[in-house]
């Protein structure tokens, strides 16, 4: 099965973009996945192709109007009933590793860019779509938002990664960020590497490396911590301990 990842965009051309190089564009010849970009404005019905309008309620910019759009998500929805679709937008859910493995392991997805100062929000309303942040800041436009969605998606199709297990303990996949890594040289500006990583003794290793993974995370990312923390106690196996303790 080929995943099918269809952009919704005024700027096709960004696609595949930077995806048509390296591990993902090595799949995309392989027909590992399908990159199939849409231009929006071939769905705009007026004699100037209009996909835009000036906000209700007045203020800066242009809203991207949700007739047009919704014609552009109907094609997709008919071509790809199955697939997902998605919409970038800073008011959507946060992306997360999670998200990104669920739909990694579905038959492609289907995300709408935004541009201007967004999208009429009745098109949410009125079609199912997910809308999706990749993180608290702002982009000109939902295409690059799309590309590292992809991408997040693409490096875990099967047959995509080099090694199959390298993905496992990658930061976030056990809710935590990964060990620091280090390589040869073995000292570089009078740093040396962690003796431990040079000891050979791989229980130690593996001690080390969860050792410090829970400290990074606690002291980088205390908001994740807190989440690890209280998936950890709220698990049957930690209220079985606190019973136990009692
Ligand atoms: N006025 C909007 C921002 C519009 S930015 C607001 O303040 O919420 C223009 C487009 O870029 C958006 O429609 C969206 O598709 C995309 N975009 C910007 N930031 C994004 C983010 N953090 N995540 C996903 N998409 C984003």
């Amino acid at each position: 099965m080929t995943f099918t990842a269809t952009t919704l965009s005024l700027y096709p051309e960004m696609f595949p973009g930077p995806l048509g190089v390296s591990l993902a564009g090595r799949a995309l010849a392989e027909g590992k996945w399908a990159c199939n970009p849409v231009q929006i404005r071939d769905f705009a019905t007026d004699k100037h192709r209009s996909v835009d309008d000036t906000p209700a309620g007045g203020g800066a910019g242009m809203v991207m109007r949700a007739d047009v759009l919704a014609r552009a998500v109907d094609h997709a929805l008919a071509a790809n009933p199955d697939v997902p679709v998605l919409a970038m937008t800073p008011r959507g859910t946060p992306l997360t590793q999670a998200r990104v493995r669920q739909l990694a392991a579905g038959p492609g997805v289907t995300i709408l860019c935004g541009r201007f100062e967004g999208i009429d929000e009745r098109l949410f309303e009125g079609r199912p779509i997910e809308p999706v942040s990749i993180g608290d800041y702002i982009l000109s436009g939902g295409e690059m938002g799309a590309l590292v969605l992809l991408d997040a998606c693409i490096r875990l199709l099967p047959g995509v990664m080099g090694a199959p297990d390298s993905g496992d303990d990658e930061s976030f996949e056990t809710g935590l960020l990964e060990y620091p890594h280090y390589t040869r040289p073995a000292e570089w500006e009078g740093r040396t590497i962690p003796e431990v990583l040079r000891s050979g003794d791989h229980a130690r290793i593996l001690a080390w490396r969860k050792a410090s993974a829970e400290t990074d995370t606690r002291l980088r990312r205390p908001d994740l911590w807190e989440r690890h923390e209280g998936a950890r106690v709220k698990s049957p196996s930690g209220a079985q301990r606190q019973k136990k303790e009692r």
